[in-house]
């Protein structure tokens, strides 16, 4: 294999980001506000479990406060309702969490309707999804806004490129359609409807894998030189973690291609670190302005 792609190191960027966040956020402890992240689980999903785990721990090794509930799969959704409307009101948080998947019989739109929009570090709410539509500040989702810096990290313009984002998710592929049209790329979005997936990903400058089905985005499918960030989260044969993209193929063909593991992965937690140091600062600088 003749590797001629660079890597876009998700693990390096993401210790940047944090060592960051970890000084933003003591020179906000100087002024007696240390950022609060509150992570809801409901339910035994070992993955959910995981994710969780790991959000708690980038939390402690950057400073951030942060505050885990568990509850059991049979929660109702007044009660984890009734949990969010304590948290909205908890000075000490200030970015809460539900991780997803929900258990059937919660209405995860509702759930996420009832976080205060200037506590929605995910980004999911209705209201931060209309500031990203209409380009207004806001808190974006963690995923996409770590793609779009790895993106920024190899340094190429994205003013003009075609950006081709394969996954039409609220989570992923839309918002991460959005940043790129406000960062000036021409973006076409693919999802599972599109006839000829490759005949849009060979003509891209940047794709953008967010499907969920591993070596979906093979060599032959990709412009040489093109910039390949791989969003997938999936297991091989033999249980190990690999991404939506043929690494090894694609990395003889394009000019930059992220990893999977060592990739978004890892962005997304530090964003997500990053979204709840912007709303500690943000609610710092209110309270400073409130008579
Ligand atoms: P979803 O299942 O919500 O969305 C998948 C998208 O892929 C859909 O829009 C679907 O199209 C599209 N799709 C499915 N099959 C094809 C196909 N054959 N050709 C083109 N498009 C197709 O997943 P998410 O967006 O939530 O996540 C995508 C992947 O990213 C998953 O592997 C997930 O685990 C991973 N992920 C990783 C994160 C990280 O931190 N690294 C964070 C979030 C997600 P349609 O809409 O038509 O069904």
């Amino acid at each position: 294999m003749q590797l001629t792609a660079r890597i876009i190191d998700g693990t390096a960027l993401s210790r940047r980001i944090r060592a960051e966040v970890a000084e933003r956020g003591a020179a906000l402890a100087v002024r007696g506000v240390q950022p609060g992240l509150a992570m809801i689980l409901v339910g035994d999903d070992p993955a959910s479990a995981v994710y969780v785990r790991n959000k708690v721990k980038a939390c402690n090794d950057t400073g951030l406060h942060s505050v885990q509930e568990r509850y059991d799969a049979s929660m109702t959704e007044a009660e984890l309702l009734a949990r969010i409307a304590a948290l909205n009101a908890d000075a000490s948080i200030h970015g809460i969490l539900v991780q997803m998947p929900l258990p059937k019989h919660l209405d995860a739109h509702r759930v996420i309707e009832a976080i205060a929009p200037a506590k929605d570090v995910d980004g999911l709410s209705v209201q931060s999804a209309g500031q990203l539509m209409a380009g207004l500040p806001g808190l974006r989702p963690a995923t996409p806004l770590g793609c779009m810096k790895m993106l920024e990290s190899t340094g190429v313009p994205l003013r003009g490129k075609h950006a081709v984002v394969i996954g039409r998710s609220n989570t992923v592929g839309k918002p991460m359609a959005l940043l790129l049209l406000q960062a000036h790329a021409t973006v076409t979005v693919c999802h599972s409807a599109t006839p000829d997936l490759a005949a849009h990903t060979r003509q891209a400058d940047i794709v953008v894998a967010a499907v969920g089905r591993r070596h979906m985005l093979r060599a032959e499918m990709v412009k040489p030189g093109a910039i390949v960030i791989d969003v997938g989260i999936n297991r091989n044969e033999a249980g190990k973690l690999c991404g939506d993209v043929d690494f090894a193929g694609v990395a003889e063909v394009a000019g930059w291609v992220s990893p999977v593991p060592g990739g978004v992965g890892p962005m997304t937690i530090s964003m997500l670190l990053s979204n709840t140091l912007q709303a500690a600062e943000l609610a710092a600088a209110a309270t400073h302005q409130a008579p």
